[in-house]
């Protein structure tokens, strides 16, 4: 077993460090928190001109065709700067680019991906709906009809990171309501300013520089052709793209755990009580103490997860057990971190609060705590409690 990185990795680790400590100081995180609603595009075109979203497309398409291993290098000192950055990237890297070159023509593919790989395009996936996101098979009621040439869309997404601001969605909708749920999906690529496609706004207290939004859709009419890999067989294309997800969900616990427990450790050496500083207390140390083992445990679990991906091995246990053991760990730090820091811990000139607002979001999404819980048993072959 070999825990050591390659040079190249150790290399890639290096750049993004340096890339993030220069771009995306706290004190520019914490302006953007407060007065953006998705990453600006100077930072977005900095990001592209790093190859950031060249990482993950195939070579044949012009890009570095990296492997999950070292996407989640660079990826996780992203997660540490910012969540909001991370998902932002994210969406168009985990949703756009994936599903593209996973599913798209080869028309699709060969216009696409090469100005995704250049930053030209933001994307985003529009899956869940109103009457629920865990049970999503029994909740998507948004419908796509065949017409003519024409695919026509209507009905409402929620939650949909960055579709404000996206050149394309990925939508998901009922072309075949008469078959069994399971059957009756399909997916489709919609542009983003389309006609009849209205964005409202979901005010939330966390990942503010990254707002999620709905989506109306009244009457969008798209080309038969941008139908994204086989109709009706969506439920099953879309899970297989979006599997690798909770590697990336994990990586971003990860990076809330690592900014809790550095910011805390240092504060907790210069703020002084009691005649000298308030690291010296038991209690304190407990805290910092099991941030660091939950650090650890989460970075191992997250990165065995992408090597059993890269290696072509089964890793949906893994990848699901790192991100409840990531989000958990996550919430746990940024309580334990705010309590550490006392009164700032709340105070809007401190990343704390920002951290401990972001780490709730990771409890649910893309999946539930309790729904990860669930499954793990349901691979462990007790019975399914859900359906
Ligand atoms: C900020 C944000 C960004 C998001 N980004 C996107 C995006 O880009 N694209 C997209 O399509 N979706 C997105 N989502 C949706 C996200 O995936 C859902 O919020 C998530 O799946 C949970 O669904 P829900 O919020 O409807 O909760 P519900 O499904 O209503 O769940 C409510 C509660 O019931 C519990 N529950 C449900 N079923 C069970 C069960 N069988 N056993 C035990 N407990 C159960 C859940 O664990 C949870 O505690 C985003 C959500 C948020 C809040």
């Amino acid at each position: 077993m070999d825990f050591s990185l390659t040079k190249q990795q150790e290399m890639l680790v290096r750049e993004m460090a340096h890339f993030c400590k220069k771009e995306l100081s706290t004190e520019y995180v914490l302006w953007m928190d407060e007065n953006v609603d998705f990453v600006p595009d100077e930072l977005w075109k900095k990001f592209a001109d790093l190859g950031l979203f060249n990482g993950g497309i195939p070579e044949q398409y012009g890009g570095d065709g990296l492997l999950m291993v070292d996407l989640m290098l660079g990826f996780e000192q992203i997660c540490k700067a910012s969540l909001s950055v991370a998902n932002a990237v994210g969406a168009t890297i985990g949703f756009g680019t994936r599903f593209i070159a996973e599913l798209g023509s080869e028309a699709q593919k060969a216009e696409l991906l090469p100005r995704l790989g250049q930053g030209e395009l933001k994307m985003c996936m529009a899956l869940t709906e109103p009457a629920g996101g865990t049970d999503i098979l029994g909740s998507i009621s948004t419908t796509a009809e065949e017409k003519g040439g024409s695919w026509v869309i209507n009905g409402q997404k929620i939650f949909i990171t960055g579709a404000h601001v996206a050149d394309y969605m990925i939508a998901i909708a009922k072309t075949d309501p008469d078959q069994k749920p399971s059957r009756s999906l399909s997916i489709f690529l919609v542009p983003g300013k389309a006609k009849g496609i209205r964005i409202g706004r979901v005010p939330k207290i966390s990942f503010h520089h990254c707002d999620s939004v709905e989506v109306f859709f009244d009457n969008v009419e798209i080309p038969k052709e941008n139908l994204l890999g086989t109709r009706s067989n969506g439920w099953y294309e879309m899970l297989a793209v979006l599997n690798p997800e909770r590697i990336g969900v994990a990586m971003m616990g990860v990076g809330i755990i690592a900014a809790c427990y550095e910011y805390a450790f240092r504060y907790a050496q210069e703020r002084h009580a009691f005649g000298g500083p308030i690291s010296r207390f038991q209690i304190l140390q407990k805290y910092l103490a099991d941030m660091f083992i939950n650090l650890e445990n989460a970075r191992n679990i997250t990165y065995k997860a992408a090597w059993l991906h890269d290696t072509g091995r089964p890793y949906h246990v893994e990848a699901t057990m790192a991100k409840l053991v990531a989000a958990e760990g996550a919430l746990h730090a940024a309580v334990h971190g705010a309590e550490i820091m006392g009164g700032y811990g709340i105070c809007k000139e401190f990343p704390m609060q920002m951290y401990l607002r972001d780490a709730f979001q990771i409890q649910f999404s893309p999946i539930s705590n309790e729904m990860s819980r669930n499954m793990l048993m349901q691979f462990q072959g007790l019975p399914k409690s859900w359906a």
